[in-house]
């Protein structure tokens, strides 16, 4: 990211004049992660810096004051700044100095924005992507911490300090769908942490996840912010009760610290479709919903000046220090991480374990030294530089805590496999539907296709007959037209005959008539002669009538030829009339024939016609029967696509049925999974009662008890009962054994591992009989080193820390006990275990737990080789301020720690007995003193 690579750059190495110089950085290991909740190791977003989770250190310097102005000639500046090469030139007086390499130096004008840009940006940007991030402001009192970090600007924008910027950017970047940031604001004075959005809510405890070692203060208020009003309106609200609790409680807001926690959840989703524009990555989990929580931590802290410099306020020295508490241990854990040190006093304060994953940690963390110009102040100026230089050299290890979201997985699959299903059985549906449809359309094509089958068979059958019939008709036809051919050509020659018959009847008739005429020519002339005759016949008649009239005679015979003419007249009319008639029969016999010829001639070119439209209507039928064949060859190929189609269907309907049981495989997987961790926890939960089973059944009535078992060392036995019950005074041997078997049947029976790991349940009953089984076995010398081999001693150190009386009671019941052991005890003292003690005795009024711990103490008095360590660590002078509480328990325990002590001395130093009779004489002085009382 541009803004990230334009951030603080890598520091160079130290000034001249510091010490700590060559020392490495450090990096703390974490704890391992739980299942539910991954810590990935994962590079952050890609940089430039190749220290990446080194903590930034900028340093700034605040404007004279009108105080500074006036004074100028009195108080010369310390400091002279190069913010060019990032160096800090700190002028110890006239002829030396010292130069000092930061990510950032700040003149006095620097703006707001620039200073916000360089320090805080790129841990927001980091705590958007996931990673936890922590931004502080440390030094002085009146250095600008405050206006650096707290200032709202609600005038001037410009005035805005890293708050109410990192909150602006932060809400800016979010889906306000998807995701959501809330913040707690708190206040840490005296080691007591208050609400500042809920000020009634004081002293609000830390809690850390035992697993995941990350803190949380379940007390505090925590509000969802909606936008950048929202978050300015919590911010005044806090403001204002910090001022008023200070009002109210005296305290100063400069000896008090201003805690402001903005948590961060993002949900990433499936691959490449993050809701937000910023590059989140999906780790490999197929579609497991992944939810990214981060925190920004944001410190204001309290002035870093000495507690007696602040002056006035009149605070006791104890008070003062527990003022400074804080303060201090976060030095001291600075200090002890830059150095590579084994112990880190984490735990030490409030502070310090709020901070625990800022420095060694796992967030990305950008510290602003703020320094006042004035050399009045050189002292606090240098520490506060030296304070930074060294926090420069704490390297994190940025994690990105992404969580699987298995309840919403299981939802979400359940709710696929319920749609997939629901799908599934319509698509089914549908294709029975579909398949229905086309089984149906089958069948009506198969029908229709058998029908017109049939049909086609009835139509080429009937078609055949036809064909056959007319083909018959057309034999017929053909036949019966060679028959009129035939007879057409027989009558064709009979009317030839007969017209050649007609012919030669003419011819015969013409001869005849030729003859007839011949035959009558004569006749006529004859009759001509005769006329002629009869001409010359009436002339010469009547010539000779007159003569003749007498010949009577001729007349006569003239009358018959007159007869003999007009019969030859009638044989002629007769013969013609014969011949007439039969010329016109002829005749009429020849048209006949005629209309007889023209008759089938029509005939033979109607049945021409009907053979032509025959042989059409065949045609016709040949193409429809094509057709119909074409229509049935699409109809078959319809018929193989669409089976085709029902198989394709079928394959699909088998592939879905398969992701089908694909799916309810991985959710019989994911039930499965749940069962086992619903099984486990059921487990557990019957273990834990079995062990409390177990435990009040042993029970017997006293919670201490004390056995002789040993010279000079104490053991500390814990009878269980509701841990609300009195104390009561010792048991017998009896009883203790009694006890001791039930603890080692408890032990056998739930084994060591578990009892150690119930000691860091939330469950305050459960820790307290846990810590009391624990105190009880390791009263055994066999239990000793299984008990510190599987971590109880480490744990049973931190619960010297508890809130709980009770808790702290047992847990140094118990530790007295291990430190019966020589080698224990030399692990106790290496993990800070004698301070732990004294601090311990020191704040608590209980004579039991005081008993316990000086019997502790006691034990630890027996190793000679510790005396010096015991010492230093406050141990000897515990044991002392516990003899002033007059309980005669105590002062017993005390009397034998120093009678330890002073055993190892004598055996070993005889010069030094002086010293030891001193410490018996106190002791009897104490004695005496409870004897009177
Ligand atoms: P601190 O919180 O460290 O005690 P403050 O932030 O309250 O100090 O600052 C003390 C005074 O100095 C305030 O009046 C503040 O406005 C002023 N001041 C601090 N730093 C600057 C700065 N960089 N520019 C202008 N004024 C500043
Ligand atoms: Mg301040």
């Amino acid at each position: 990211m541009a803004s990230r690579s334009s951030s603080m750059s890598r520091g160079e190495k130290q000034g001249r004049g510091n010490a700590a110089q060559s020392s490495a950085p450090r990096r703390r290991p974490s704890p391992s992660p739980s299942p539910a909740r991954r810590n990935v190791a994962r590079p952050p977003p890609p940089s430039n810096d190749d220290d990446e989770g080194r903590v930034r250190v900028a340093v700034r310097v605040r404007p004279k004051n009108a105080e500074e102005l006036s004074s100028e000639a009195d108080f010369a500046d310390c400091i002279e700044l190069q913010p060019e090469l990032k160096r800090l030139i700190l002028k110890k007086n006239n002829w030396s100095s010292e130069s000092y390499k930061f990510d950032e130096v700040f003149v006095e004008a620097a703006s707001q924005k620039r200073v916000y840009d360089a320090v805080a940006k790129p841990v927001a940007e980091s705590v958007l992507n996931g990673y936890n991030g922590t931004v502080m402001a440390y030094g002085q009192t009146g250095s600008g911490k405050t206006y650096t970090l707290g200032r709202l600007g609600k005038h001037d924008p410009s005035e805005r300090g890293i708050m109410v910027r990192a909150l602006e950017d932060i809400l800016s970047s979010i889906s306000p769908s998807a995701d959501a940031v809330a913040i707690s604001y708190l206040q840490l004075y005296m080691e007591s942490i208050q609400d500042l959005l809920a000020p009634e809510k004081s002293n609000i405890q830390i809690v850390e996840d035992s697993k995941t070692a990350e803190v949380s203060l379940p007390g505090s208020t925590v509000i969802k912010v909606r936008d950048i009003h929202h978050a300015l309106q919590l911010l005044e609200i806090g403001e204002s009760n910090r001022h008023t609790a200070n009002t109210k409680y005296n305290t100063e807001s400069s000896r008090s610290h201003a805690i402001l926690l903005v948590y961060v959840q993002r949900s990433v989703k499936g691959k490449g479709e993050s809701e937000s524009s910023i590059n989140i990555k999906k780790v490999d989990d197929g579609d497991v919903p992944i939810v990214v929580r981060s925190k920004l931590l944001m410190v204001d802290l309290a002035g870093s000046e000495r507690i007696d410099k602040s002056g006035g306020d009149g605070h006791m020295i104890e008070e003062a220090k527990f003022i400074n508490l804080s303060l201090t241990s976060l030095g001291k854990c600075i200090n002890a991480i830059a150095e590579n040190s084994p112990h880190i006093p984490i735990r030490d304060s409030k502070l310090t374990r709020l901070l625990r994953d800022s420095f060694g940690g796992s967030a990305r963390t950008s510290l602003v030294i703020t320094i006042g110009p004035s050399g009045r102040h050189i002292g606090e100026t240098t520490s506060t530089i030296m304070f930074g230089q060294r926090a420069m050299k704490i390297e994190n290890v940025m994690k990105l805590r992404e969580e699987c979201d298995y309840e919403a997985l299981c939802r979400k699959l359940e709710l696929q496999l319920d749609f997939l299903t629901a799908e599934n059985e319509r698509e089914k549906r549908l294709r029975d539907v579909e398949m229905k449809e086309m089984q149906n359309k089958l069948k009506e094509y198969e029908q229709s296709l058998g029908e017109r089958g049939k049909s086609l068979a009835l139509i080429s059958e009937s078609s055949a007959r036809e064909k056959r019939t007319l083909e018959e008709e057309l034999g017929h036809i053909l036949s019966e037209l060679s028959v009129q051919k035939e007879r057409h050509g027989m009558m064709c020659k009979e009317v030839e005959s007969l017209q050649l018959s007609l012919r030669n009847m003419r011819v015969e008739l013409q001869v005849e008539l030729q003859n007839l005429a011949n035959e009558m020519s004569p006749m006529y002339n004859h009759k001509h002669n005769c006329y002629e005759l009869h001409n010359e016949f009436v002339n010469e008649r009547h010539l000779e009538l007159g003569t003749m009239k007498r010949e009577v005679h001729e007349e006569e015979q003239l009358e018959l030829l007159r007869l003999e003419i007009t019969a030859c007249h009638e044989t002629f009319a007769d013969a013609r009339n014969m011949y007439e008639t039969k010329i016109s029969d002829l005749l009429r016999q020849l048209e006949d024939e005629n209309t007889k010829y023209k008759i089938l001639e029509k005939e033979f070119i109607f049945m021409k016609h009907l053979t032509d439209q025959e042989s059409s209507r065949k045609i016709q039928e040949q193409t429809e029967l094509d057709e119909t064949r074409k229509s049935l060859k699409e109809l078959r190929m319809l018929y193989e696509r669409t089976l085709r189609d029902i198989q394709l269907l079928k394959l699909e309907n088998e592939g879905s049925l398969v992701s089908q049981a694909n799916l309810s495989e991985q959710k019989e997987m994911l039930q499965k999974k749940l069962s086992a961790s619903v099984l486990e926890r059921e487990h557990l939960q019957e273990e834990l009662a079995k062990l409390k089973n177990s435990m009040l059944i042993g029970s017997s009535n006293c919670e201490v008890t004390r056995s002789h078992g040993k010279e000079n060392t104490d053991q500390f036995a814990w009878g269980i009962e509701n841990h609300s019950g009195k104390f009561r005074s010792y048991q017998s041997r009896d009883t203790i054994s009694i006890q001791r078997a039930t603890i080692t049947k408890i032990f056998e029976e739930v084994g060591l591992q578990k009892i150690v790991a119930l000691l860091r349940s939330e469950d305050l009953d459960v820790q307290i009989h846990a810590a009391k089984v624990v105190a009880n076995l390791a009263s055994e010398d066999a239990n000793q080193e299984k008990i510190v081999n599987e971590g109880g001693l480490d744990v049973l150190l931190l619960l010297l820390d508890s809130q709980n009386e009770t808790i702290r009671r047992v847990a140094s019941g118990a530790i007295a006990n291990l430190a019966m052991n020589e080698n224990n005890q030399a692990l106790i003292m290496c993990k800070g275990g004698a301070r732990l003690l004294s601090n311990m005795a020191s704040k608590t009024d209980d004579s039991q737990t005081q008993r316990m711990v000086a019997g502790a103490i006691a034990n630890l008095c027996g190793n000679e080789k510790l005396h010096a360590k015991l010492k230093e660590d406050g141990g000897i002078k515990a044991l002392l301020e516990m003899a002033r509480s007059g309980h005669k328990d105590v002062i017993a325990q005390v009397a034998r720690g120093f009678a330890n002590f002073a055993k190892c001395e004598s055996r070993g130093a005889q010069h030094q007995s002086g010293v030891m009779l001193n410490l018996h004489f106190a002791i009897w002085l104490n004695m005496k003193k409870m004897q009177n009382l």
